[in-house]
């Protein structure tokens, strides 16, 4: 039986979740582990916690905390209550001239860093998942990555913390009574730290072996070296919390030290024989200076040698060889200098295969860098579907290395896991191995048991290596803390965990685990449901991408309820099935902004918004798609209509106000019972004509959206020129001849169809306009070219809709959006005056996609003297229509970024999609235009 969530005090109920729907979202990490939650709260306060501290000791109730829930070791998750802080818990604050930040748990590592930019500092830790991962995960897990070794983990660049502990105390270690007032309100506490701290020295080896483990990464476990490496209970207690996996207490608040930026890099992949050779060239880097030094053996290097920018070399290469990927960083060219001579100076002593070739060029690194991380997304994105993608994380000493790698191939060899490959930060010691693994039958469960077992020994028996160097004893490796640790330390681990927890109630099963066979409980089967999501791993690298991830469900919640209505199914579970399939149409279904924006972040390159079509042209009844065709068909018809519809709308504005049209929407919405588009003030005028222009030595086709056909003046001047009068002045002033087809009505990217499901309609009109653009194009001579971003990009990845026919038309056609038009062909051959104002700019989605916002950003420095892209930059939400169907999806997916605008003092908003301008006019009250009016304005004669 649950408890009754509804008094938990004093959390206002919205922000205590028990729906099924919402529970399930939130019962996945990226681990291969799954609970599911009694219910999922969102506290934004430390009273709030404390009051569910209370509660989960009333109702002996667990309770974890989940930052950004991307733990690979099912720390994150529970069948207790949940404390969802992605919400709230959002501070950060530079200190110091930037030598420490304060942060909250839910700020993402790489905004930290973001924050820190202008000071030329960061934080130390650097995992993998930085751009994803929040300060409450890092901390809580210890997370370290590339560079960062033990040194610059969260352990030792700590400065302070403010914890809230089990029984009620919330403490800042900082202040200077925090020493007094942990001892007046817990003694107990500080007597029982102090005695374990004793008990460690008084047991020589014992201590001695923490020293001596801690000088390599090693997450298995509590972070013993507390014991030894402080005498305060203050701070034993604070650094206990670091790799606690919330376990322990709370971090509403830390601040660390931060460490300086590292403006030159010089790089290079060295590849070896074996991966004997590999290794034993290790100790000579690393005393070079050599920051970064990544291992690969050659299944890991054959996974990603068919990559586009993948060095020739990869796939020559033997049988055995191996291969290093080594950099040195430094703050200034001096140091560099050094470096550079120390680095030639060492490889000229080794026996590569190939003869060394340094890079200091910004792009080649970057490419080799994305060939390190394309590793693990390779095995993910070519596994067998309902397999799961398994990422370990072990240490050994560097001396060890080579022969480890040689054993986990052996392993793999035994145990069948022929597509295993390893790679990892070899400085430390650090490998990670991936495997495939499905958790779907019996024998297969099994065979992962019988590996396991066989690696556990061979870890800790062989190499008294680290079962977890990075990512987190969590459930996975619970069992064998005490292999790795020995009988007394897990025993003073278990103590602590007494001392600090007594009703064991945070996180329960995590770190500390009596059950020998708890890796093997909460498994995740994966079941199949279509091949467009059916390679997502869980990872959440994706959610902080979504625009509607503080309304309804990230991307990844999306794929999880899919993947479970798909286990209802087959149990035929219809009571749930109904119920999660009910109120996946809202918050799944109709506030998903299908702009792909998962998809930038996704190791595996996957577009939920596709999946969201999919599922909305299944809902479509026939009659539906008939009707979206018909309206294709009448295309031309429709833009006339909506014309005038728009010009009754601003007439009905005028007389009954935005207000009166918003109340007879609503009344409208309750007695059809549908969503229906709310007028807004920011809705465009209607465009009554487009001017003709010569088509007679054309350089370009100019292809107006149908937006800006149909609605193409300002919001805030309505009789100012319209995007198409404003397209063609600028391309006249640089002299550049641009044609409009006559025929160009009735014809578009076929993204209002598309987007909702109306596949054949999207199709037909895809159709129609490739035929034209290859008619007004002159068979591909001429480029073509939009004034929306978003048809740009729609149709430049419109292919896998095409026909054959089609197909070859489109690829032969250039298609430019006009950011790039503007900056590449306009802007050399115009006289440009810097106007003295201060604009802000929102690159939307498309132009994200497309990697335009740097040029959207030279183009207004050219034009203003300043030019910014707010750091909160999102999606708008607006989603062609959708923010009109749904206005709270605009509200929420631009919340930051407008509340960022609205502390700045600026002259002009621009953007380069009359939708997206629609939406950020909503969500700021300010008037958007196209940056076209920007271009405009700062080319007029003087
Ligand atoms: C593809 C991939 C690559 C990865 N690469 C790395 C890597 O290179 N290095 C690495 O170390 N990790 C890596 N990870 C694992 C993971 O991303 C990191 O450990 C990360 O720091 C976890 O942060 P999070 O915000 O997702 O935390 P969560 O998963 O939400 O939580 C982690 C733990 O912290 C606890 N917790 C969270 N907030 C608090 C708080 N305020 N107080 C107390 N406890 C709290 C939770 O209960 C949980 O036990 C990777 C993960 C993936 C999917
Ligand atoms: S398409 Fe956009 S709104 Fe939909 S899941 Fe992906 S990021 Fe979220
Ligand atoms: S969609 Fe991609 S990024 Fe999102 S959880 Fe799945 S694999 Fe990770």
């Amino acid at each position: 039986m649950f408890p009754n969530f509804e008094i938990v005090p004093p959390i206002d109920s919205k922000r205590v979740l028990t729906r099924p729907i919402d529970r399930i979202a939130y019962a996945s990490d990226a681990s291969f582990y799954r609970l599911i939650p009694q219910a999922v709260v969102q506290p934004n306060s430390i009273a709030e916690v404390q009051a569910l501290f209370q509660f989960s000791h009333e109702q002996s109730v667990p309770l974890v905390f989940r930052a950004a829930g991307t733990s690979l070791s099912g720390q994150s998750i529970t069948d207790g209550i949940l404390i969802d802080l992605s919400k709230h818990w959002g501070g950060r604050w530079v200190e110091k001239d930037g030598e420490l930040i304060r942060l909250q748990p839910s700020v993402i590592g790489a905004h930290a860093n973001v924050t820190l930019q202008p000071y030329s500092r960061r934080i130390g830790p650097d995992p993998a998942s930085i751009d994803s991962c929040m300060i409450g995960g890092i901390l809580a897990n210890n997370a370290s990555g590339m560079c960062c070794g033990v040194a610059e983990n969260a352990y030792h660049t700590l400065h302070s913390m403010t914890i809230l502990l089990p029984n009620g105390l919330v403490v800042d270690t900082d202040a200077k009574d925090a020493a007094e007032k942990l001892m007046h309100s817990s003694p107990d506490v500080v007597k029982g730290l102090l005695d374990l701290r004793r008990r460690v020295f008084s047991n020589r080896s014992l201590a001695d072996r923490i020293t001596q483990r801690y000088q390599r990464k090693n997450t298995t476990g509590y972070s013993l070296n507390a014991l030894t490496d402080f005498s305060e209970p203050i701070d034993i207690l604070s650094h206990l919390l670091i790799g606690s996996e919330g376990t322990l207490g709370f971090i509403a608040e830390a601040v660390l030290h931060t460490l300086p930026t590292y403006r030159f890099k010089f790089t290079s992949l060295l590849f070896f024989d074996t991966v004997q050779q590999a290794a034993s060239s290790i100790p000579l880097l690393v005393a070079s200076g050599a920051r970064a030094l990544e291992i690969m053996d050659r299944a890991a290097l054959r996974s990603i040698q068919n990559f586009p920018g993948a060095l020739g070399e990869i796939a020559q290469l033997p049988n055995q060889a191996a291969a290093l990927l080594v950099e040195y960083q430094a703050s200034t060219s001096d140091e560099m200098n050094s470096f550079r001579n120390a680095a030639l100076l060492t490889c000229a002593h080794l026996k590569t295969l190939v003869p060394t070739t340094f890079t200091e060029d910004p792009i080649q690194q970057a490419n080799l860098w994305k060939l390190r991380k394309g590793m693990f997304p390779a095995i993910g994105a070519t596994r067998q579907p309902g397999t799961t993608v398994i990422i370990e994380d072990v240490a050994f000493a560097i001396s060890q290395i080579a022969d480890a790698i040689t054993d986990l191939q052996n392993l793999f060899e035994t145990h069948g896991y022929t597509e295993g490959i390893i790679f990892g930060h070899a400085k430390d010691g650090n490998l990670h191995f991936v495997i495939t693994q499905s958790f779907n039958e019996e024998s297969e469960i099994q065979r992962y048991e019988r590996f396991m077992a066989e690696l556990v020994r061979m870890v800790t028996e062989k190499y008294d290596g680290a079962l977890k160097a990075e990512h987190g004893t969590g459930r996975n490796m619970a069992p064998f803390v005490e292999q790795e640790w020995g009988e007394e330390a897990y025993q003073i681990m278990q103590e602590i965990k007494s001392l600090l927890d007594p009703s064991g109630l945070l996180n329960p099963g995590v770190i500390i685990n009596p059950d020998s066979r708890a890796h093997l409980q909460n498994l995740k089967n994966l079941p199949e449901i279509t091949s467009s999501v059916d390679r997502c791993i869980e990872c959440g690298f994706c959610e902080v991408k979504c625009p509607s991830r503080r309304l309804t469900l990230t991307p990844r919640q999306r794929i999880v309820l899919q993947r479970e209505i798909a286990r209802r199914k087959q149990v035929s579970d219809s009571h749930l099935l109904e119920s999660l399939q009910n109120d996946f149409q809202y918050s799944g279904l109709d506030t998903c902004a299908v702009d792909g924006l998962c998809a930038t972040a996704c190791p595996v390159l996957i577009n939920t918004g596709t999946l969201v079509k999919d599922l909305r042209r299944q809902q479509i009844p026939e009659g539906n798609q008939q009707i979206a065709l018909y309206i294709f068909r009448h295309f031309k018809l429709a833009e006339q209509t909506l014309r005038v519809g728009l010009a009754v709308g601003h007439l009905l504005d005028k007389l009954i106000g935005t207000d009166g049209i918003v109340a007879l929407t609503q009344a409208a919405e309750k007695i059809s019972g549908k969503h229906l588009p709310k007028w807004n003030e920011a809705v465009p005028g209607p465009t009554w004509h487009i001017p003709p222009t010569p088509h007679d030595h054309a350089d370009y086709v100019y292809f107006p959206s149908c937006i800006a056909r149909v609605m193409g003046r300002p919001a805030d001047g309505k009789n100012s020129p319209s995007l198409t009068d404003t397209f063609l002045t600028v391309s006249q002033r640089a002299g550049v001849s641009v044609w409009i087809p006559d025929d160009v009505e009735g014809h578009c990217c076929g993204m209002p169809f598309g987007s909702k499901g109306y596949k054949p309609a999207n199709q037909a009109m895809l159709h129609r306009t490739i035929s034209g653009l290859w008619k007004w194009s002159e068979r591909g001579r001429l480029p073509v070219v939009l004034d929306a971003s978003s048809c740009a990009y729609s149709l430049r990845t419109s292919g896998a809709e095409l026909s054959p026919q089609d197909h070859d038309y489109w690829q032969r056609i250039t298609i430019l959006d006009p950011i790039e038009f503007v900056h590449d062909i306009l802007l050399p051959r115009l006289k440009v005056q810097h106007l003295p104002m201060s604009v802000v700019l929102h690159p939307n989605c498309s132009s994200r996609h497309l990697n335009l916002q740097e040029k959207l950003l030279a183009i207004a420095r050219c034009c203003a003297i300043s030019a910014t892209i707010p750091n909160n930059l999102d999606c708008c939400g607006f989603a062609g229509d959708r923010g009109l169907l749904f206005p709270e999806l605009t509200a929420s997916a631009s919340l930051f970024e407008a509340s960022e605008i609205s502390t700045g003092q600026y002259d002009g908003y621009y953007s380069s999609n009359p939708t997206c301008e629609m939406g950020m006019t909503i969500a700021t009250k300010k008037p958007y235009r196209s940056f076209l009016y920007l271009l405009e304005m700062a080319t007029r004669e003087m």
